[in-house]
């Protein structure tokens, strides 16, 4: 195999879920494709980084020249709730199922001791400031279900600003081994329908 497709092939068996049988396919189709194609995939990756940023209100990704995301900008979103997940691709989950249209803010992670992730590291201060000074009245906890993010959702409980503005969770309608980035639209509709 000549070196360059060699290194081609090693990049993308870096990449999550790619076995090599996987990688030398996809290597040869960027290899056999459209010019036009490969060299718009190239500006992507060399964008990717350098054109994203997070938004400054909820901690998802925004374009650079922006300083919030679409969501916090957009007036129609219901203010009185916000869902707290995660990380951007549980957003994105949620997103995806183009019912619920409230406002999110983007842990970045959940606490977990043993990986030294504690309370400083996640978007605490920035949740409970938001609850503090917008009209939120509910707070849903789109919780994994995992020992860290009970934990997370424990502390956000014990931390609350406010007394008046509830906190539900999703039903256990979410399978005990299903985390919201993989669960199907309609068991993921039900576990927020019937959150509690
Ligand atoms: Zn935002």
């Amino acid at each position: 195999m000549p070196e360059t497709l060699k290194k081609l092939v090693d990049i993308i068996s870096f990449l999550p879920w790619i076995w090599e049988k996987t990688a030398v396919k996809l290597a040869f189709f960027l290899l056999k494709s459209n010019p036009n194609y490969l060299r718009n995939f190239t500006s992507c990756l060399e964008k990717v980084q350098k054109d994203i940023r997070e938004c400054k209100v909820c901690f998802s990704y925004t374009d650079k020249e922006n300083d919030i995301c679409d969501i916090c900008e957009n007036r129609n979103r219901d203010n009185h709730l916000i869902c707290v997940v995660e990380d951007y691709l549980d957003m994105v989950s949620i997103e995806r199922l183009h019912i619920y249209k409230w406002h999110y803010h983007v842990l970045g992670w959940s606490i977990s001791p043993i990986n030294w992730i504690l309370s400083k590291d996640l978007k605490f201060v920035e949740l409970f400031s938001r609850i503090e000074n917008w009209s939120f009245t509910e707070i849903i906890i789109a919780t994994n279900p995992n020992i860290e993010w009970e934990a997370t959702a424990m502390y956000i409980k014990e931390n609350m600003p406010k007394s008046d503005v509830s906190i539900t969770r999703l039903s256990k309608w979410l399978p005990n081994s299903g985390y919201i980035e993989y669960a199907d639209e309609i068991t993921l509709i039900n576990a927020f329908k019937w959150r509690n």
